[in-house]
């Protein structure tokens, strides 16, 4: 979508500290991270918000998981622990509007989330 600015990303037109990738998604940190280890895992492919994943998404969704999961690895915080979320529209504080998928670690994290 043009005026996207996570399409930007993927397509290469903004710049953004990708940490990995593959034919379907990409992984790059937030620029505001709000914690040690805040990466965004993003589908290349544009859904605006997961109130509009399709039954064709369900694989790309797990990709997206698996790769977070993979990263959280590679990032030494998969075993003290880290919190993979998808906020959805205004409420949740979505503010970007193509998903992804945030990874945070490296720090406790308490719950509930507000
Ligand atoms: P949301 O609030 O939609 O769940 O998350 C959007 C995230 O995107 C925020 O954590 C924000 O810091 C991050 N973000 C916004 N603009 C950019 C950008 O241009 N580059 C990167 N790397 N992250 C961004
Ligand atoms: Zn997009």
């Amino acid at each position: 979508m043009s005026d996207c600015l996570f399409c930007g990303i993927v397509n290469g037109e903004i710049d953004a500290n990708i940490v990995a990738d593959d034919d379907h998604w990409v992984a790059f940190r937030d620029i505001n991270p709000q914690a040690p280890t805040h990466i965004l895992v993003i589908p290349k492919k544009h859904v605006a918000t997961v109130n509009n994943l399709k039954a064709e998404d369900e694989v790309l969704v797990g990709e997206l998981v698996r790769a977070a999961g993979q990263i959280a690895n590679d990032e030494g915080i998969a075993e003290e622990g880290y919190r993979l979320v998808l906020n959805t529209n205004a409420g949740a504080g979505q503010s970007v509007f193509h998903i992804h998928l945030h990874l945070l670690g490296g720090r406790p994290l308490s719950w509930p989330a507000g």
